[in-house]
């Protein structure tokens, strides 16, 4: 401003607007140089991002490249995976169609082997032994043992299992030793699933075989509580009824066998065969007739005894024997005479029955004399004069006396009945009393008596076995009246089928052992070709 001094306002304000145009051109330069500095960041800049966009687009050219590679790579893994799938499914379907086949081959073979095992058995005279464990049970645990005792040694553990239908496998362990496997080979073995109707459809057949003419016995072996009268006869009622038939299901053996032989029997010209039936309780060696009446017509059980016969057959004089004509009438009867069975609360099972029980079915078939032997070959002759001569026959004449003699007074009948013939077949059907010993029960006084009867009549049973397995002379039958009784079935011409009963707790290892080797040593008794009554009618034995 002192250079201002003294000047003319125009001069001052051309200086004024002379220094303003003069920073102006100050200004714009600098505007211009910075202007030049930006373009040329700018410039710069986008020149690295173009570089960058076209690195980064190389990249994901490059790594989309890839990945298409991977993804093909995978698609094509997937087709040959798929491929491959598809050649494992072929095959697996294949496999299965040939395993069917195979399993189908083999089970037509083990049918063929059983066939020829049977004939063998028959051939040999073999005793058939079946063996069914049943399923474990409440009662298992309780009863016997402390809670410290079993806890040691695990008695409600299951140590006998169906390995498969024809082997038993039993887990032995005892404490501080490992435990071992033990097998028991038998014709036909039932698991703990199986049910009545499977165990009886293997018994069918031989009831077949009584009706062809051969005698047949089909005993139940084994400890208490292993299940005997439940295979035998059924579920036990706690009324008084043995069995009913509501329960058709759960019946056992005794029950279906009879209405098995009344169905083959209804296939039979009509009045050709007849039943009797008897039911008789060996208890303390002592021989009970449960049908057997007194002169009121009540049942009591009354004592009999049993005798060798001049044919060396065993007999028992004065058996009530009740013809029945129907598979209920039969069960009526058996109700009956079965409330009189002895039963004893042991501490293994609260139904034990102590006694052996048989129930004995006879069978009697008119043959004709000039027939005996031979097929028929007139089977409606045969048939008409099966009509004619039933009238005769004993149910008939029990009912009819009267008529039966008046009707069969035709010279042609009464040539029939001069050349009539009766064969008679026997089914023997036993519960046998429980295997056990003495210490198992925890039985004392009476029920001490009775089971050393028991255990001497068993032991009586498996002597007489290896008298006949060793071929001995001399068979100890008499030893015993349960052996006495039964010595027809079990030495003679009948077939015979042992059921092995056991139950699979270790609590009765012991038990099951002992039963599981009777079997054994049953099986391997061979009494020589099983012997056919001669019977008119030929259909295929078992
Ligand atoms: P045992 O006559 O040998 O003394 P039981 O036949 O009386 O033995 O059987 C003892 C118990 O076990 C009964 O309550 C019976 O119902 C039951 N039981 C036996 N076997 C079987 C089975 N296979 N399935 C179901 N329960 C069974
Ligand atoms: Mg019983």
């Amino acid at each position: 401003y002192q250079g201002l001094a003294g000047r003319s306002t125009d001069e001052v304000l051309q200086l004024y607007a002379a220094h303003g145009q003069q920073l102006k051109l100050q200004r714009s330069s600098v505007v211009t140089q910075l202007l030049g500095a930006i373009k040329k960041r700018l410039k710069e800049d986008l020149k690295s991002l173009h570089s960058f966009a076209l690195e980064l687009s190389k990249d994901f050219q490059r790594q989309s490249k890839t990945c298409l590679y991977q993804v093909l790579a995978a698609v094509q893994g997937v087709q040959l995976q798929n491929e491959a799938m598809q050649m494992f499914q072929i095959k697996a379907f294949d496999l299965e169609q040939s395993l069917q086949e195979v399993t189908e081959r083999y089970e037509k073979e083990k049918q063929k082997r059983r066939a020829l095992h049977n004939s063998l058995v028959e051939l040999r005279g073999n005793i058939r032994v079946h063996c069914r464990i049943r399923p474990l049970l409440p009662f298992d645990d309780a009863a016997g043992h402390s809670v410290a005792q079993d806890r040691q040694r695990n008695f409600s553990e299951k140590v006998a299992y169906a390995a498969d239908d024809e082997t038993v496998l039993v887990k032995c362990s005892r404490p501080g030793h490992a435990s071992i496997n033990k097998t028991f080979q038998f014709e036909r073995v039932y698991n703990d699933l199986e049910s009545q109707d499977a165990v009886f459809a293997d018994v069918a057949p031989l009831l077949t075989s009584l009706l062809d003419g051969y005698n047949v016995c089909i005993m139940a072996y084994g400890q208490t509580g292993s299940g005997k009268t439940y295979t035998m006869l059924g579920p036990q009622l706690e009324g008084n009824l043995v069995f009913s038939i509501e329960e058709e299901s759960e019946l056992g053996i005794i029950p279906r066998a009879t209405q098995e032989v009344f169905r083959l029997i209804s296939e039979k010209p009509p009045g050709s065969y007849w039943v009797e039936v008897s039911v008789v309780e060996v208890y303390n060696n002592e021989i009970f007739d449960l049908l057997a009446k007194d002169s009121y017509g009540k049942v009591l059980g009354v004592k009999r005894d049993v005798v060798t016969t001049r044919e060396g057959k065993s007999d028992v004089p004065l058996l009530t024997h009740e013809t029945v004509e129907n598979a209920s009438e039969f069960l009526h009867l058996v109700n009956r005479g079965l409330q009189l069975r002895v039963r004893h609360p042991t501490l293994v099972h609260a139904h034990s029955s102590r006694s052996h029980l048989v129930v004995t079915l006879t069978i009697t078939t008119v043959v004709f004399g000039d027939n005996f032997g031979t097929s028929w070959e007139d089977e409606q002759t045969s048939q008409r004069l099966n009509k004619e001569v039933s009238c005769t026959f004993p149910q008939k004449m029990r009912d009819n006396k009267s008529t039966s003699s008046s009707r069969a007074s035709s010279p042609v009948q009464l040539e029939a009945i001069e050349k009539m013939k009766q064969v008679k077949t026997r089914l023997q059907l036993v519960d046998l009393a429980g295997s056990e010993c003495v210490g198992m029960s925890g039985v004392t006084g009476a029920a001490l008596r009775e089971t050393s009867f028991i255990n001497r009549s068993l032991s009586a049973l498996a002597d007489v076995l290896g008298a006949i397995a060793e071929q001995r002379a001399h068979v100890p039958y008499r030893n015993s009246k349960l052996t006495h009784l039964l010595q027809d079935s079990v030495g003679g011409d009948a077939k015979l089928l042992v059921m092995l009963c056991i139950s699979p707790g270790q609590k009765y290892l012991t038990e099951s052992m002992q039963s599981l080797g009777f079997g054994t040593r049953a099986r391997q008794v061979q009494r020589g070709q099983v012997k056919k009554k001669n019977l008119p009618v030929s259909s295929k034995a078992k």
